[in-house]
């Protein structure tokens, strides 16, 4: 039986999210802290590219594993998704239309570095709704510290074109920022940049965390690209991080200091997933993301080949769950071992998290994470927990208020008349409210430093 072929078996659906990966890892850049690209060893001798038979199969068997839901998103991610050029993508629209339900909406999202971003990509977007995800680390000197091409060459330049691009033609977009060892100490430089500089709207702050064992240490800091010699495969082992890696107490301060601005002047008016995900959990409604969910399990990752994977932080042999071409996505993602893995994130959690007071907020985060051991000497503590539960206090009296106002029909923004009076009357010497140890004067009481770039 073919792929086309392959009919939906009767199980129960529940809702869930794949991203697609018609590239596999490949990409025009060589990022230093992305360690996706040393997946292109798990598919050594492949051309990378997403077969028609393939792309016609999945959008088919995606439509149909999400049954009479009126809503069905496309996800493309990589490597660089828009590698594999324009046609590929008309393609795809050409079968969600094909195979859709009358009346079934599907929505197309794609992150991508930017780079190959044109007129013409930027006008299809525009004309066929895409969200697009763009990857923008911060200004120039900030982005360009991993952000570069298989020469080694930074990219920001070729990223602001692409934005320009985006924004001309109003395409809605995301900026995902990753937080590192060089950006992650500048979070209120990286903010405005963000939203004053490229008019973001929204915004994701994605820590890295760059695990490895010890004896595959130096390998891991020269990088996963081209560039760096006898790469290994990532996997999720070892208990120790790159140099490159955020650290738990910079992942803390830098949501504080983001927070901070925006709880004065942006609420309502600048999204930042992880304040609307705190919020959602102080609201004691389900958060848009699984790291701060209770379970996971619900956000697979498809292969160039039809491999489906537990989740796209673990595209490694042993959570292969099987290929599209020989069982049905939704039997994959209905599968036994599927409801492990995401039942697995809360039922794995130490004590130390399940007597912890920010633990309905955090949930114990990623189990990609969790290599740490407690303070009572309990493996698997999250590695980012000290940020985690220095940024969850740090919100707990705001976030209050703002699910209080939800609570009562009124808009959370409303918070920002009662920081704007306490701040009226804040003596300029009295200690920031960001708790970083500064002077209220000369830290967020003041207008942010100029680009440090
Ligand atoms: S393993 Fe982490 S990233 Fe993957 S689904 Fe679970 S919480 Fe989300
Ligand atoms: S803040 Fe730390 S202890 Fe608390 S739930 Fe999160 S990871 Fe566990």
């Amino acid at each position: 039986m073919s792929t086309v072929d392959l009919p939906a078996p009767t199980v129960r659906r529940r809702p869930f999210h794949l991203l697609a990966k018609p590239a596999g890892a490949i990409c025009n850049l060589d990022c230093t802290y992305c360690f996706f690209l040393s997946k292109e060893l798990l598919y050594e001798g492949s051309r990378f590219r997403m077969a028609d038979d393939l792309l016609d199969a999945y959008i088919r068997q995606l439509i149909e594993a999400h049954g009479p839901a009126p809503e069905v998103t496309v996800a493309w991610q990589g490597g660089e998704p828009t590698l594999m050029g324009l046609d590929f993508f008309r393609r795809s629209l050409e079968y969600e239309h094909r195979h859709a339900r009358p009346g079934q909406r599907i929505v197309n999202t794609i992150q991508t570095n930017g780079t190959l971003i044109d007129a013409e990509w930027a006008r299809f977007f525009r004309d066929n709704d895409f969200l697009v995800g763009l990857s923008v680390d911060g200004p120039r000197e900030l982005h360009d510290a991993h952000r570069v091409d298989k020469g080694g060459r930074p990219t920001f330049d070729r990223v602001m074109r692409g934005l320009d691009h985006l924004r001309e033609h109003g395409v809605q977009w995301n900026a995902l920022t990753t937080l590192h060892d060089a950006n992650a100490g500048h979070g209120r430089e990286v903010y405005s940049f963000l939203r004053d500089d490229c008019g973001a709207a929204h915004m994701q702050f994605i820590p890295i965390v760059e695990r490895t064992t010890a004896d595959a240490l130096p390998l891991a800091n020269d990088g996963w690209g081209a560039r760096a010699e006898d790469r290994p495969l990532y996997r999720q082992q070892g208990d120790r991080v790159t140099e490159r890696s955020v650290t738990a107490r910079q992942y803390g301060r830098f949501l504080i200091d983001v927070f901070e601005d925006w709880v004065r002047t942006d609420v309502g008016r600048v999204h930042v997933q992880m304040f609307d995900v705190a919020l959602a959990n102080w609201y004691g409604e389900q958060p848009s993301l699984c790291v701060h969910s209770r379970t996971c399990g619900s956000a697979l990752a498809l292969e160039h080949n039809g491999d489906v994977y537990s989740c796209d932080h673990f595209v490694e042999p042993d959570h292969l769950l099987g290929n599209i071409g020989e069982r049905h996505l939704l039997e994959l993602v209905d599968s036994p071992r599927q409801r492990t893995f995401g039942q697995d994130k809360h039922d794995t959690l130490p004590r130390y998290c399940l007597d912890c007071d920010v633990r309905f907020a955090c949930h114990g985060g990623c189990p990609k994470d969790r290599f740490d051991t407690t303070p009572d000497g309990e493996p698997g503590l999250n590695h980012l927990c000290a940020g985690f539960q220095e940024f969850f206090r740090h919100v707990d009296a705001p976030m209050r208020t703002m699910a209080q106002l939800l609570r009562q029909g009124l808009a959370p923004a409303l918070i920002m008349r009662q920081y704007a009076t306490a701040d009226a009357d804040r003596p300029h010497n009295a200690p920031c409210t960001c708790g970083g140890g500064r002077k209220w004067a000369r830290c967020h009481g003041r207008p942010v430093a100029a680009d440090p770039s």
